[in-house]
């Protein structure tokens, strides 16, 4: 955007201060102004007065958004077509010989001129002009020529009328396949009006755009990792004003895939540094308390756990105590598959901090879980000072107002609870450690405004979606990892059927002899209520359909979602302590619930149901030392086989593998979870795709940001400028452009 010349730039200035929405179109002025980065469309040459809307609609307002209106693919056009590759009504060129020529004059008196073309590999083509005598002698006998028009069938063979003609030398080579862009459109709009819109943009100010990436930056993009050759062999990134006219026209694939690679990576490097730069902040700007896990106190932790802790929790939670020990509060993320004992990791943060005279918070997503949590900790801590509260919404207004002034003199030190705990101006006296349990759940500005308040707490967050490691680095790019791979010893495996209808007696028949030898059984179903018309099962039928049928002579009890808190929590204490043996339920048993004797599970319309929630629920039944069953049932008369999704399901048990899976089968951006923690828009990268590009932003935005962290360099202050117009909001450095 910055040219040397001084007019020229103030013009530019004052054209990103007016609202170009607002501006007339003045017809007088198209030609005369050359167009700058804000030029609204209406001055662009060729751009017709009523398309402006579509491209409005397409999100181009001014001659800039053209630039980086990047195509979706391109089309190798081959430059001429044999006789067979012909359509009627279709645009072709075709190579041929003159080999036959004739003038005609019609009834009404207007004349033509025909030249019979000998198309190379066979076949002819006709081409006539109408009152254009001229034509005659341009095209003698014998020569060579491309005819490009749209082919009409004259029933034996093709005529073209008034196609354009270039005139071949006869040993000249002819040119080759072009790769066409493919724009996105909409309706009305078409792939020409774009292209030649955008061309008109490239001409006026391809060249002016200002190069964000320094070209250091764009040189160790280009350098494969652990390569041991030296740099010089390297090529940078193109440059900008080369990248943009090989994206929109490109010579070569080739040429438009390097220009893409260049514009993937910096999509994704500006949002790396923009991470980068959130978390060099949240650990920069206010201390958090040193808590630090002395032998003692560790030991003393350790010794409440009922059970041998795996390696992996070990060294999770060596990180958290490191984390702890210094002034920089943690920012860390403790992924791991359901059931793979992320609780233990933030018990020990938990009480960590309680021996060091902070107190701790630990959220949960539903109230159901904060009451498990809360429960389970009190008994661990039986007989110790440690004072748990539990603040979840369906506590009385006294209790509760009483509960938030012990909270704030100091009193309680741990407080167990829901999201509440951020929407309510909980103040605390000394909070040292935030845990939110199923981070999934969260979104990134309810972690920001937790940030906002007085005291600046360690963070743990728990998150038992596995998430492929390309959306962690985007999503959680500002927080540390560690990763719970290997599950608690004793563990009985969990074998997933997919069950076809007329199998269903045969299954029911299973789960009775399993629940009558003292077991205990879930059954889903997504919705409540029946709905004839998506022919989907609700849970009340099918609690009456099995109470009364095939499961009748069990105590089967019924939870969802509409029942209010304490309804829940009764039926749940139920389940838990056995008088309930069959618990038909929604989807609401998805998230932690723990009962281990619960082993068998059959989940009704499972299709509709996503990969990553079908993969939580089968984590209920794989908790005792029983083998685990789950069946899944797809919606009536669909085999549940035919379904993708279920059939990766019963083919693995790894969650970061059915996640990698269910990425690749719907994309990133339709994963489970992640609207909620806020992925951001890519234009042109695709985390699916570019994996590798994203490892290498990721790594040059954490260096670089190591060194500026605030992008303050000369040479650094353009990329600076593009992080806090995009990613502002997660920068917190600026508005969002
Ligand atoms: P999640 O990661 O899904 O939150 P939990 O922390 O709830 O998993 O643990 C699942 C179950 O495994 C709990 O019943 C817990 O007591 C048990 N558990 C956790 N760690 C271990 C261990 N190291 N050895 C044996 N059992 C464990
Ligand atoms: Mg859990």
């Amino acid at each position: 955007m910055s040219t040397t010349d001084p007019i020229q730039n103030s013009l530019k200035r004052l054209g990103s201060k007016l609202d170009v929405s607002k501006e007339i179109p003045d017809k007088s002025q198209q030609t005369k102004q050359p167009i700058v980065a804000t030029t609204p469309l209406q001055f662009i040459p060729g751009i017709g007065l009523h398309r402006i809307e579509l491209f409005h609609k397409i999100g181009v307002r001014r001659a800039v958004d053209l630039l980086f209106l990047f195509p979706r693919s391109y089309q190798e056009i081959a430059p001429y077509q044999s006789i067979t590759e012909l359509e009627p009504g279709i645009r072709a060129s075709v190579v041929g010989q003159v080999v036959d020529r004739d003038q005609r004059v019609s009834f009404d008196g207007r004349g033509s001129v025909g030249i019979l073309l000998a198309i190379e590999g066979g076949g002819y083509v006709r081409c006539v002009w109408y009152n254009q005598p001229f034509r005659r002698e341009q095209y003698t006998m014998g020569t060579r020529l491309i005819a490009t028009g749209i082919a009409k069938s004259t029933g034996i063979s093709f005529e073209m009328r008034h196609p354009e003609i270039t005139i071949l030398a006869e040993d000249q080579s002819l040119p080759e396949a072009k790769p066409i862009p493919v724009y996105p459109l909409t309706e009305g709009l078409q792939q020409r009006h774009v292209a030649s819109a955008v061309a008109a943009a490239l001409d006026g100010i391809g060249n002016s755009i200002e190069e964000a990436i320094p070209e250091s930056i764009r040189l160790l993009a280009n350098i494969p990792r652990g390569t041991t050759l030296p740099h010089d062999q390297f090529q940078p990134l193109m440059g900008i004003s080369q990248a943009l006219r090989s994206v929109h026209q490109p010579a070569t694939i080739a040429e438009a895939n390097e220009a893409r690679h260049r514009f993937i990576f910096q999509e994704l490097f500006v949002y790396q540094l923009a991470l980068a730069m959130r978390r060099y902040r949240l650990q920069h700007e206010k201390p958090s308390p040193k808590i630090e896990a002395t032998p003692l106190i560790h030991s003393r932790i350790l010794r409440r756990f009922p059970f041998e802790l795996t390696r992996d929790q070990l060294g999770a939670i060596e990180d958290v105590r490191r984390d702890m020990a210094t002034e920089i509060p943690m920012n860390r993320l403790i992924q791991g598959d359901v059931g793979s004992g992320k609780t233990a990791i933030a018990q020990y943060a938990l009480l960590n901090a309680v021996a060091n005279k902070n107190q701790a918070a630990l959220m949960a997503p539903t109230e159901l879980l904060a009451r498990q949590h809360f429960a389970r900790l009190t008994k661990q801590m039986e007989g110790s000072q440690v004072l748990i509260e539990l603040l979840v919404g369906s506590i009385s207004q006294r209790e509760r107002s009483e509960l938030l002034q012990r909270i704030a003199i100091g009193t309680v030190d741990i407080v167990v609870g829901t999201q509440s705990l951020l929407s309510e101006h909980v103040q605390f006296e000394s909070l040292g450690l935030v845990v939110i349990d199923e981070q999934h759940k969260f979104g990134v500005e309810q972690r920001a405004s937790l940030r906002e308040s007085r005291t600046v707490p360690h963070y743990l967050v728990l998150s038992a979606t596995p998430i492929p490691r390309t959306i962690a680095m985007t999503v959680f790019g500002d927080l540390d990892v560690s990763i719970l791979r290997d599950k608690p010893p004793g563990r009985a495996t969990v074998h997933t059927y997919l069950g076809n209808s007329d199998q269903t007696k045969k299954w029911w028949d299973f789960v009775l002899k399993q629940v009558q030898s003292g077991r205990q059984a879930y059954v889903v179903t997504p919705r409540v209520e029946s709905d004839p018309a998506s022919e989907s099962i609700g849970a009340e039928q099918v609690f009456a359909e099995l109470s009364s049928g095939p499961l009748q002579n069990l105590r089967i009890d019924l939870l969802h979602g509409r029942m209010d808190g304490s309804e829940k929590q009764q039926k749940l204490d139920a389940f838990q302590s056995g008088r309930t043996q069959v618990l038909v339920a929604t989807t609401v048993v998805e998230v932690g619930i723990d009962v281990a004797n619960a082993t068998i599970m059959t989940i009704l319309d499972a299709d509709r149901l996503g990969l990553a929630q079908l993969h939580q629920l089968r984590g209920r039944v794989s908790r005792g030392s029983y083998p685990g069953y789950v069946c899944l049932f797809a919606k009536q008369g669909v085999a549940p086989e035919e379904n993708a999704r279920l059939s990766v399901l019963a083919s693995t048990d790894d969650g970061f593998q059915l996640a990698e899976q269910d990425m690749l089968m719907r994309g990133p951006g339709d994963l489970l979870g992640t609207k909620q923690i806020g992925l951001p828009p890519l234009r042109i990268a695709d985390l699916v795709r570019d994996a590798e590009v994203l490892s290498t932003a990721r790594a040059i935005a954490q260096q670089i940001v190591a060194s500026d962290p605030n992008l303050e360099q000369p040479d650094h202050a353009k990329l600076k400028r593009q992080v806090t117009q995009r990613h502002g909001a997660v920068t917190s450095l600026g508005d969002v452009g």
